[in-house]
């Protein structure tokens, strides 16, 4: 008996052993830092959340750096402290990740708006650009270049995120077909590597980390400023809806818009199917009470498609625009009856998720669980996915909006981290779901997952090329499975930048103590 009750100590004391070795500890070192800014040990729940609500890693310390050096003395110490340590790091933009991304268990998660960097400076002349810390909302970039008469050409369609945030994806809009995504119009950063070496990299300089960084999901370094190319910014925007039944022809239309030189400046399209309630409606750009522009949104059973367009002008362009417009909606065959066009100004058409925000906030829908599903489809397949998937797998979309449209991939550059599809031409389709908390109906959280694991497994079976975009997985095969060829050179860079993997735990990529 005697000896049975000490093998069992013995074995509990085996485990909080083992326990105490991979969970890391938070140094006292880390209070005695030389930093400016300062470290929470206690409020440190606020950094366990994020817009998925559906993870959630307490950590053990946030920073709330005053500079880059704060967050390189940081990194450097925990370098220092090598991969025994097993503490790692996350950066924390606006923390509108889905999935934990920006999270750290046990970690050190920066608090990236605490940065004080240089002031945001917008440089005018041939080659207009600002540079930016890299905690900026985009929101506060468009306020203060406009003030110059100027504005970055690529956006997110939410402009309440961070320039750290939407360059370690990717950043995609409307304009992307155009410009390239937000990846593609950055001409210089200083990065924080894991090693805690501060680095300023371009296309000229430090190439391969500066191509590492972009689309490189936080795991080689922390955007601490970028340098963001400009255009003169114009000051309205007409904006357009058109209504398709058929999804070939509304693909067809898409497509030959982002071909050659479109007279819009952004395309998008999204899919109604059996469309009720505020959730679904939350990207709407037009006004609900307005009944007779309302009820051709009702698809009554049926799957419609709709396809947005925008297109920017000056006041006094406007009957030169008007013209341009007509002569490109007369190439279009949507359903004649349903043109809806408004005229707004820039900001509101490029700050208009957030009066969404504000609404649904106000009723209590915004914090909820979103399992969101993005994926980036090749548009050989995407017939194939379309008839599969809408009014089938899916059968309404009253939990949100289903983004839906086609961009080229020649303004993306393959020298990023960023997955793509295999063709030259891909679809960025997205399922922006809200679950209701503890519904399990089809409104639950549990449905809506069960939802897109098929539509994942689907394109697994039938062999589409498809990848995700804000990419999540919990198995080293997946993520070397999402990677394909390009696995080889990101766990290259990895090993070059982040050697202990002590950058973006939350990803779940590598674990600490790699290399
Ligand atoms: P966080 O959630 O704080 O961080 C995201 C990731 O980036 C984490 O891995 C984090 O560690 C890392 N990170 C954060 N800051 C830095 C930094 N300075 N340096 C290095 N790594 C860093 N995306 C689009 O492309 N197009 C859209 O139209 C779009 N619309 C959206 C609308 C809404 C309402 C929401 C919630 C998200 C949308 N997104 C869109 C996705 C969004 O771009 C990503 O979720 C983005 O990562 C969020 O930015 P954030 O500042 O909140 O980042």
């Amino acid at each position: 008996m005697h000896f049975l009750r000490n093998l069992i100590i013995l074995f509990l004391i085996c485990i909080a052993i083992k326990i105490n070795l991979c969970v890391p500890t938070i140094p006292s070192s880390l209070k005695t830092l030389p930093i400016d800014g300062h470290f929470d040990f206690k409020q440190v729940h606020h950094a366990a959340k994020d817009f998925g609500n559906r993870y959630s890693f307490l950590p053990s310390a946030v920073l709330h750096p005053k500079s880059a050096s704060d967050i390189a003395t940081t990194v450097k110490h925990i370098w220092e402290m090598g991969p025994g340590s097993h503490l790692t790091v996350a950066a924390r933009g606006h923390g509108h990740s889905l999935q934990g991304q920006a999270q750290a268990h046990r970690g050190v998660v920066i608090n990236m708006e605490s940065l004080q960097g240089p002031k945001m400076k917008v440089h005018t002349g041939n080659f207009p650009h600002v540079d930016v810390s890299g905690s900026e909302l985009w929101i506060n970039i468009l306020h203060e270049t406009l003030k110059h008469g100027l504005a970055p050409k690529s956006w997110t369609d939410y402009l309440h995120l961070t320039v750290g945030g939407t360059l370690s994806n990717a950043g995609i809009s409307g304009q992307a077909f155009r410009h390239g995504p937000q990846i593609s119009n950055v001409r210089q950063l200083e990065v924080v590597t894991g090693k805690g070496e501060v680095v300023n990299c371009s296309e000229k300089q430090n190439s391969d980390l500066f191509y590492s960084v972009l689309g490189g999901l936080g795991q080689f370094g922390i955007i601490t400023r970028a340098r963001i190319s400009l255009e003169p910014a114009p000051k309205m925007v007409k904006w357009i809806r058109v209504l398709y039944t058929d999804f070939a022809t509304f693909a067809k239309d898409q497509e030959m818009l982002i071909s050659g030189e479109s007279t819009f400046d952004y395309t998008e399209g999204f899919v109604i199917i059996n469309r009720t309630g505020l959730l679904n409606n939350w990207r709407s750009s037009f006004n609900s009470n307005d009944s007779a522009q309302a009820s051709h949104f009702k698809s009554d059973g049926r799957t419609l498609f709709c396809l947005e367009l925008a297109k920017y002008f000056n006041p006094e362009e406007m009957a030169i625009v008007n013209q341009e417009i007509m002569t490109s909606l007369s190439q279009l065959n949507h359903i004649p009856s349903t043109l809806f066009q408004s005229q707004v100004s820039y900001i509101e058409f490029l700050d208009r998720v957030h009066i969404s925000e504000i609404k649904l906030r106000s009723k209590g829908l915004w914090e909820v669980p979103h399992p969101w599903l993005n994926l980036l489809i090749p548009r050989s397949n995407i017939h194939i996915f379309a008839q599969l998937v809408f009014g089938n797998i899916l059968t309404n979309t009253s939990n949100g909006p289903i983004l839906i449209y086609p961009v080229n991939k020649s303004k993306w550059d393959n020298r990023t981290s960023v997955v793509l599809p295999e063709e030259d031409v891909f679809y960025l389709v997205a399922f922006l779901s809200s679950a209701a908390p503890s519904s399990t109906g089809s409104d639950g959280l549990e449905h809506i997952l069960s939802q897109n694991k098929r539509i994942l497994e689907l394109c697994e079976i039938d062999g589409l090329g498809v990848k995700q975009y804000l990419p999540h997985y919990s198995t080293n095969g997946e993520w070397r499975s999402h990677f394909g060829p390009q696995w080889e050179a990101f766990v290259h860079r990895k090993s070059t930048y982040d050697p202990l993997a002590i950058l973006a735990p939350g990803q779940r990529i590598f674990q600490k103590g790699f290399g």
